[in-house]
């Protein structure tokens, strides 16, 4: 019965990850997953998507100054986040640069598998509202 319950939650929050646009954080995952089991605590939550992460199911991104967020794309791609109001989105159309990976393997003898960057800046509407 316990493993049942475990895997539909597995089940429920990776869907809402991957569907997810917004690279939800955990808050916002929990408010997702509550409409198909309104008993899961935050933690739970957590729990599921720590361990998502390191199985590299999910990817966990960093942002500085706020909770982590969850990111259900395993392509190569960069984010921009908007250090005023917080939006945060893909940037599929700016290059990956391999040539940074093996760069970093050059000089720490690593055996890269990716990078990721995070463009941090003012979206267009807070550069306006700034302007004025
Ligand atoms: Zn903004
Ligand atoms: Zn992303």
């Amino acid at each position: 019965m316990i493993k049942e319950r475990n895997t539909k939650q597995k089940t429920v929050i990776l869907s809402a990850v991957r569907s997810a646009k917004i690279h939800p954080t955990a808050e916002q995952v929990h408010a997702m997953v509550l409409a198909d089991m309104p008993n899961i605590s935050l933690g739970t939550v957590y729990r599921n998507l720590n361990h998502m992460a390191e199985l590299g199911q999910i990817r966990r991104i960093s942002v500085t100054n706020s909770p982590d967020r969850f990111d259900g794309d395993l392509s190569p791609h960069h984010h921009i986040c908007c250090s005023e109001c917080g939006e945060f989105n893909d940037r599929f159309d700016l290059p990956y640069d391999k040539s940074l990976d093996t760069l970093a393997e050059k000089k720490t003898g690593y055996k890269i598998t990716r990078h990721e960057t995070v463009f941090y800046g003012l979206c267009k509407n807070c550069k306006k509202s700034i302007k004025n």
